[in-house]
């Protein structure tokens, strides 16, 4: 059997496993989701920068291209013109509300409000090492403004060949308002720089770092890999865009760096906290995370119920496959594991196996009603448990039959226990007012006599003998196994299995007993009995054998071998026209309640051709005494039939005489025992008189059987008996022999005086 709880355990081990892989598949899925969701966001970072710098970039260069359209036009006129140049300067920046102004080689000029200027040493330095034609200035104070001012130049050459420099000057955070990117939720922002790192605009937003000047002052070399940060400086000197990380002492950032190769190589780099980043993807993995979760808990769930409805079903199982339906206490399956363990965990302790039967409960249910049987059935249990104690176990195996297995210190109190169950028993029908004997049987099998290993089913085996033996006898209610049993159930087992062989092998050999007209001491006839020759162990008489033919209903079987067998000899004898005489064979109990008894005997003695009268069929007392009618009715058809019938050891059980007017027998056999009485016990004399003159009167023949004393052989002369069958007059002897003294025509027995 499967053991329910080995398959909870793995299922219970496959949703663990289940788990594991479920978690490490998820942790790598989210993690793979997590890259590639922060993966997108960078991206999209990125592609935010590039359009910022495109846009700025396209402004910048629409606005230098507009500043070279005024230096050719300037460039159409005298340098000298101041007016003219003026002019030019205020439209030109009119509506941009930034400075503008025209320089000289020399250091002076004209700025847009028509003011001329005289450039600072300082201006001056600048001028001269202007970055080419045209281009930009990285943002400076502007001494007219006393703004951060970002500047666009271009030069101009008059048509007198003077040079000069166009500048147009914005200020920086109103420039760079128009085009600063910020990302999430202004945690994000975007920066202007030079190559070099140096912050040239940056957002005017609170949120935006305002207090580094040059981008590598937050990359901290601390918490970044030196190499990573040369390999940013260098990518920044070679005009190369991309994606970094580093740490700014607060945590990593993200850097997205876009080129301006158009704008002087400068960047816009947007720095983006990593977490808020990340913080996107987090919040996808969590809800993906919480959709897995939710998934795992159904499936958790599910597995409880179903373990849970599968339990209980598992114990309703078990109570339907543990319990016996009637009385409700464990059957015979669950006694058997419980009491296993029980005897394994015994130690010194001694335990003893009860089987116990009620001994006419099927009688008891046919005449109190099958209610009353019931009742009785389900308080038993009670009535074995009262007294076996707390540790003893108990169930009923079927019908009548129940089982105890009972720990006790010595054999009396088992003695003591047994006689309870019969008393309680009692006490229990007198309560229900039911008045009826019922007799228990008890077999016992203790562990200190028990000879073989231990076990509920050892115990039980020779329990059940003990059992047997004491419903074979009669006599005390409960009887203690004993190692001769079991050799008996052993011989048994062993004739069992020769029997078929045996029969085949004419190992049944036919002896036959003579028997004696009292008066004429003439040979009246024979009673054929069996023998068993068993191949190497010599001669078994019927009483080793019969009981257990009787039990396994092989007796059929040979009873009508040993009736063919008589036929046989009748045959025989008829065929060599010698002098026959009547022979006798045993039916068994069994036999008889065979449904075609009647016409299998027929049939034997017809395949012989026996004539009538010569065959006689000696049935027990026991059949007479159970069942009358059904007797009467055979021995009728039987006696149609030619039979002749007797009834065999009349006296040895229960029979009552005045039970014997209601039978149609030709011949009653007193049992030996009937007349093995004491010389002056004139009451028994008057008893066996009076039984022969009642039987003559029916018109039976009287036989005497076990007859072994000449004052036996007196005292039935002299009480009328008819016939004597006797060791006094002969013992069973083999077939041949017997045919030898029917031949020898010496009717006269020789009396043998003693016999033991
Ligand atoms: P039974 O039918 O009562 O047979 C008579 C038994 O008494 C025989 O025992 C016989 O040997 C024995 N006996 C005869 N005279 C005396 C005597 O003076 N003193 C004593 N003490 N015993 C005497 P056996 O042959 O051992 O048979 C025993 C029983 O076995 C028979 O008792 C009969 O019931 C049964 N049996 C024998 N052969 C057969 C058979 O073929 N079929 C059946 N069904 N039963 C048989
Ligand atoms: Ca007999
Ligand atoms: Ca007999």
């Amino acid at each position: 059997m499967r053991k329910p709880g080995r398959q909870r355990v793995t299922l219970a081990a496959v949703v663990a496993l289940l788990f594991v892989v479920l978690c490490g598949v998820s942790f790598n899925f989210m993690n793979s989701v997590q890259n590639s969701l922060w993966e997108n966001s960078v991206k999209n970072m990125l592609e935010s920068t590039v359009r910022g710098a495109d846009q700025l970039e396209r402004g910048y260069l629409k606005e230098l291209e507009m500043l070279r359209m005024l230096a050719e036009d300037l460039g159409g006129g005298e340098s000298s013109n101041a007016d003219r140049i003026r002019s030019k300067l205020e439209i030109f920046l009119s509506n941009t509300g930034n400075f503008s102004s025209l320089i000289f080689e020399d250091g002076t000029g004209y700025v847009d409000n028509g003011l001329a200027v005289v450039l600072t040493p300082e201006e001056l330095k600048r001028l001269r090492t202007l970055p080419g034609e045209s281009g930009l200035l990285f943002p400076y104070r502007n001494r007219g403004t006393e703004r951060r001012t970002f500047t666009i130049f271009t030069s101009v050459r008059f048509s007198d060949g003077r040079r000069g420099y166009l500048f147009k000057g914005y200020n920086v955070e109103t420039l760079y308002a128009e085009y600063a990117l910020s990302f999430y939720n202004n945690t994000g922002f975007s920066y202007v720089i030079a190559s070099d790192g140096n912050i040239a605009m940056r957002p005017v937003h609170p949120g935006s770092n305002k207090t580094f000047s040059n981008l590598f002052e937050i990359i901290g070399e601390g918490k970044n890999d030196p190499a990573i940060i040369a390999s940013f400086r260098k990518s920044l000197q070679n005009g190369r865009s991309g994606v970094a990380v580093f740490d700014d002492g607060k945590g990593e950032n993200v850097f997205c760096y876009v080129a301006m190769p158009r704008m002087g190589g400068w960047y816009v780099v947007s720095i983006v906290p990593n977490a808020e980043v990340m913080r996107e993807a987090n919040a996808i993995v969590r809800q993906a995370l919480f959709i897995c979760f939710l998934g795992f808990s159904g499936l958790l769930a599910a597995f409880l119920v179903y373990a849970r409805i599968n339990g209980s079903h598992r114990k309703e199982i078990d109570a339907l496959a543990y319990t016996d339906s009637l009385t409700g206490i464990r059957n015979f399956v669950k006694f058997r594991q419980d009491g296993d363990a029980m005897l394994r965990a015994a130690g010194a302790r001694k335990y003893a196996m009860l089987s116990i039967d009620m001994l006419n409960f099927k009688i008891f249910n046919d005449v109190m009603g099958y209610t009353a049987g019931d009742s009785l059935l389900k308080a038993f249990p009670e009535i074995l448990d009262r007294g076996a104690g707390k540790d003893a176990l108990t169930a009923r195996m079927v019908a009548d039959h129940f089982v105890a297995l009972v720990p006790y210190r010595d054999k009396m109190e088992l003695r003591e226990y047994c006689a309870s169950l019969t008393l309680a028993v009692e006490a229990f029908l007198k309560s229900r007012r039911l008045d009826y004997h019922l007799e228990l049987r008890v077999g016992i099998c203790c562990t200190e006599d028990n000879d073989s290993t231990t076990s509920v089913n050892a115990l039980l085996d020779r329990a059940n003998i003990a059992l047997q033996k004491i419903k074979q006898q009669s006599g005390e209610a409960w009887n203690f196994y004993e190692h001769s049993m079991r050799d008996r159930i052993l011989k048994d087992q062993k004739l069992e299995a020769r029997m078929e062989k045996a029969l085949t092998d004419e190992e049944f050999l036919i002896f036959v007993q003579p028997k004696y007209w009292l008066a004429s001491r003439g040979l009246a006839g024979g009673e054929i009995l069996v023998r068993w020759k068993i191949g190497g162990e010599g001669m078994l008489s019927p009483g080793e054998f019969i009981p257990l033919f009787e039990r396994n209903r092989f007796i059929v079987r040979l009873d009508r071998y040993m009736l063919a067998s008589a036929c046989r000899l009748l045959r025989q004898w008829l065929d060599a026209e010698k002098r026959v005489l009547p022979l006798s064979v045993n039916v068994s109990r069994v036999q008889f309640y065979t449904s075609d008894f009647v016409d299998a005997c027929i049939r034997i003695k017809e395949e012989y051709d026996i004539p009538d009268g010569l065959l006689e069929l000696e049935f027990t007392e026991n059949i007479f005494f159970e069942n009358v009618a059904r007797l009467n009715l055979t021995v009728d058809r039987l006696k149609r039939a030619g039979f002749h019938c007797s009834i065999d050891d009349f006296g040895a059980g229960y029979s009552s005489l005045n039970m014997l007017k209601d039978l149609s027998v030709d011949a009653l056999k007193l049992d030996g025992g009937f007349f093995r009485f004491a010389k002056d016990d004139e009451r028994a004399r008057t008893v066996v008189r009076h039984m022969l003159n009642l039987a003559g009167d029916l018109r039976m023949v009287t036989v005497a059987e076990g007859v072994e004393t000449l004052e036996q052989v007196e005292f039935l002369e002299s009480a009328g008996c008819d016939i004597v069958q006797g060791y006094v007059f002969g013992r069973p002897m083999p077939a041949a022999e017997f045919a030898e003294l029917l031949e020898s025509g010496e009717d006269s027995p020789d009396i043998v005086q003693s016999v033991l």
